[in-house]
């Protein structure tokens, strides 16, 4: 079976397998990498070098803290302005799609901070305003954008001029193409897509950025504290960053994140050509902005949505549907989707829209 679903993720075979071999008995320690202190050797090493590959395979500098932290992309939404935002000044959200737009929701909550949307829709999403257009107020404490909107299936790689911080949401894109850490302020992403199982989240924060040492933050949200305690300062999600852990060291074996963007763009490529020469389907984003990691499309006839589906599934093509916002179907091919589980996407799409066309 291939699992095209958003969220949590399918991890690499390859992983699973590592996972279910050491799952009793990590190492001959006669216990699970689960069961054993976060404050021992055995644990300590594991998330060290979890952070070490981490830092290898997208080129962190060193200027900026690797946090493993709880809460997912939600969290984050209010773990950013509660540790970013100065007194006085506004935040700019940049307003995509649905998880930018909830990002916004979830900041203007925080009645110190005046938020400012920025919507990159014009009427619909083969028109979308370019990050080079997008109007910043360059004293903001921050920008925050999602490069990558997971719902509606749309991606942004280049990055808006601004001299304020940028904040991104690379919940479901991390991993999945280089990236110049070094542009950013402040980088996150919840694990359950490119990197692991929920319940960890990843951050990336430049030291500058750290809140001060007596700010009213919650302290699971704090950055500095999670920086100052190795991300220990309470029990982190273990046997989550331990399988990132494995996630990362199969990156690097297997050509590290230039190969998996060089992977990722075929696969694209091979579901959004099919889909562009038929008439049976449809893809609704403008072609400069197009996902590589979720790929909404629609039937032509939505009256086959039901019978497309389970047709999928009993060809072991799992969670195909639309989110419930968007409808018709999405295809998420995630780092660990191979190339052929597109491919026979591709083919069982052919084959429907045949005999049902
Ligand atoms: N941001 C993006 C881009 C997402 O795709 C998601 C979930 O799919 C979230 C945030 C929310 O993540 P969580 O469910 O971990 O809070």
């Amino acid at each position: 079976t291939y699992n095209f679903c958003a969220g949590p993720a399918m991890l690499p075979v390859e992983v699973m397998q590592q996972a279910q071999d050491e799952f009793v008995n990590w190492h001959g320690r006669g216990c699970s990498i689960m069961e054993m202190s976060h404050r021992g050797k055995d644990f300590i090493k594991v998330a060290a070098q979890a952070e070490q590959d981490l830092r290898d395979l997208l080129q962190v500098p060193a200027n900026y803290k690797v946090l493993f932290m709880h809460g997912g992309g939600r969290g984050q939404f209010s773990a950013v302005p509660l540790n970013l935002a100065k007194p006085g000044l506004s935040a700019d959200y940049i307003v995509s799609g649905a998880w930018s737009k909830a990002a916004a929701e979830e900041a203007a909550k925080f009645t110190q901070l005046q938020v400012q949307t920025i919507t990159t829709k014009t009427d619909d999403l083969r028109s979308l305003i370019a990050p080079s257009d997008w109007q910043l107020n360059p004293n903001a404490s921050f920008v925050h954008f999602c490069p990558n909107e997971t719902v509606d299936g749309l991606e942004f790689t280049d990055l808006p001029q601004t001299s304020a911080s940028l904040v991104a949401d690379l919940s479901s894109t991390i991993l999945s193409r280089p990236i110049d850490v070094s542009r950013y302020g402040v980088i996150y992403a919840g694990a359950q897509k490119n990197i692991g199982p929920s319940g960890l989240t990843i951050a990336l924060v430049r030291d500058d950025l750290l809140p001060a040492k007596d700010a009213a933050i919650p302290c699971v949200l704090d950055y500095r504290l999670y920086a100052e305690n190795d991300s220990m300062f309470n029990t982190p999600p273990t046997y989550a960053w331990y399988l990132a852990g494995l996630v990362f060291q199969w990156l690097k074996r297997t050509g590290g994140v230039e190969a998996m963007a060089q992977r990722n763009q075929l696969k694209a490529q091979t579901l959004y050509s099919y889909i562009d020469q038929s008439d049976f389907y449809r893809n609704d984003v403008a072609t400069a902005y197009r996902s590589w990691m979720n790929v909404p499309f629609f039937l032509a006839d939505e009256r086959l949505n039901d019978q497309f589906v389970s047709e999928a599934e009993q060809n072991g093509l799992l969670a195909l549907k639309g989110h419930r916002m968007v409808g018709g179907m999405r295809a998420s091919i995630y780092n660990a989707m191979p190339l052929e589980g597109v491919q026979t996407l591709v083919s069982f799409m052919k084959e429907f829209a045949r005999v049902n066309g």
